[in-house]
């Protein structure tokens, strides 16, 4: 069979092949850091963490970088807000995105540079840009010239009229066409600024991308990922940017991921329809969270409610279920796993990854034989039978090889969130609240205020929402 991947360059699904057989050099645009990460951040990590581990396990050597772009307006913004350094911002964000990602069973890339990190190669790419006509200086800015780049639009599939027509972008007298975009922004006071040619300054968001894959991947990148937001303009003003300078395909494959909705409507800053990593982390444990992400298929929309939680978790709880109970049959005298026995569900398995990446299929597949393995245990608990022992050792060596593949083995080490320790909580602390709500009523204020500083001090957080109140760990 082999893999076939959809690329959204070609709108279609194509067999994965690579510039270097074997070789897989994945680049995935990273977080800008000056917030907490919301569902749609992690959604991208985890699906893109999941087609990391499943080029791993088709046989590939993979190397991936996802970047942190830590110079940005949005960070400049929100820390002329507190009063603070944007390098304190960006460092904070860093640390809570990397912290969340982990809690969500996230590896860490193979490489994470940092914007701030490689202004010199930036630089350089700029510089080479202008030698080729591609971009021009105005004042301390430089811009790219879009209509230098003939085959602008090729990813939205849209041509350059198309995309005035639908951006309704503002002319600004500075630019040669309205759709130019900065590579490089002269100093404001009070801004990080780095010296260059054209004078002090920081780089475009999209130039940060094109000059950090291609330091680390070369001309050409086997994969470049993000969410379906990005495509435009971000990714095709990357491939405008790489394309114009090295005279190569930028990326052989672009995969895209689909978006968290609320109520059919994209989760997203701007919109403030979004809810947190941390929130979320809060009310449910990681795994049940991860169990959602990675269970949908990366393309789909994933439509965030407490229902669909609740189902991540419940299949969670299976799996988790399923690990327990098979390593409590086998006991002690663990018998050696023959893995022929587990190869129809890992043939299936792998026939799900090589289609799109189809982790919906996958987890079925697994499910299936947590089924099937599940009556075994009952038979060896019955029987003690040392044959269905070592049928039962094979399923659990399949079972934890192939979990571990959509990042959902029982046996990692999951750090404690908190969201396990809210399910024991929970009762304890719907009462306290609910005497919180009698007093309030009573218009007893201070009992209430008392309740709720006593909460505070054991670390935990009441906020009054438009639904009611709302608790988590502090
Ligand atoms: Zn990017």
């Amino acid at each position: 069979m082999g893999l076939v991947v959809h690329n959204t360059l070609t709108r279609r699904k194509e067999p994965f092949s690579t510039v270097e057989a074997g070789r897989v050099g994945m680049y995935v645009c990273g977080p800008t850091v000056y917030d907490h990460p919301h569902l749609g951040h992690a959604r991208a990590a985890v699906a893109f963490d999941v087609i990391r581990r499943a080029l791993a396990f088709l046989g590939y050597r993979v190397t991936y970088v996802r970047n942190v772009t830590d110079v940005d307006d949005k960070i400049i913004a929100r820390a002329n807000e507190e009063g603070r350094s944007a390098w304190e911002v960006a460092e904070e964000y860093t640390r809570v995105y990397d912290e969340q990602m982990n809690a969500l069973g996230v590896l860490p890339p193979d490489i994470t540079p940092r914007a701030t990190g490689h202004i010199s190669d930036m630089i350089r790419l700029i510089s080479d840009l202008i030698d080729r006509d591609h971009a021009y200086v105005v004042g301390g800015d430089v811009y790219y010239a879009v209509e230098s780049f003939p085959s602008y639009g090729k990813l939205s599939n849209r041509t350059l009229d198309d995309v005035r027509a639908g951006e309704r972008v503002e002319p600004d007298p500075r630019k040669r066409n309205p759709l130019d975009f900065a590579l490089w922004k002269s100093a404001k006071p009070g801004e990080p600024s780095w010296p260059s040619p054209w004078g002090d300054g920081r780089p475009g968001w999209h130039i940060e991308c094109s000059a950090m894959s291609m330091k680390y991947l070369g001309g050409t990148l086997d994969v470049h990922g993000g969410g379906q937001d990005l495509i435009f303009p971000h990714h095709e003003n990357e491939i405008a940017q790489s394309e114009a300078s090295t005279g190569v395909d930028f990326a052989r494959v672009w995969l895209h991921n689909g978006f968290v909705t609320i109520d059919a409507e994209k989760m997203a800053k701007s919109l403030k329809n979004f809810v947190t990593v941390r929130d979320v982390l809060a009310d449910y444990p990681a795994p049940g969270v991860r169990t959602l992400l990675a269970g949908a298929h990366y393309r789909s929309p994933i439509d965030f409610s407490t229902a669909a939680l609740d189902d991540g978790l419940a299949a969670w709880r299976r799996l988790e279920t399923f690990g327990r109970n098979a390593v409590s049959a086998l006991g002690a005298e663990h018998p050696a796993a023959d893995s022929a026995n587990g190869e129809p569900w890992r043939g299936k398995f792998v026939a799900a990854l090589e289609d799109d990446f189809n982790t919906p299929e996958a987890l079925a597949v697994l499910f299936d034989l947590v089924s099937t393995a599940n009556l075994l245990i009952e038979e060896v608990e019955r029987s003690g039978s040392e044959k269905g022992a070592r049928d039962l050792a094979s399923y659990l060596d399949t079972f934890d090889t192939l979990a571990n593949v959509l990042g959902l083995s029982p046996t990692r080490d999951w750090p404690d969130t908190g969201g396990r320790a809210s399910d024991a909580l929970a009762p304890l602390v719907g009462y306290l609240i609910e005497l919180r709500q009698e007093a309030r009523a009573a218009k007893d204020f201070a009992r209430a205020d008392a309740i709720r500083d006593r909460l505070a001090a054991a670390g935990i957080v009441v906020e009054d929402r438009p639904g009611g109140p709302r608790w988590r760990l502090a």
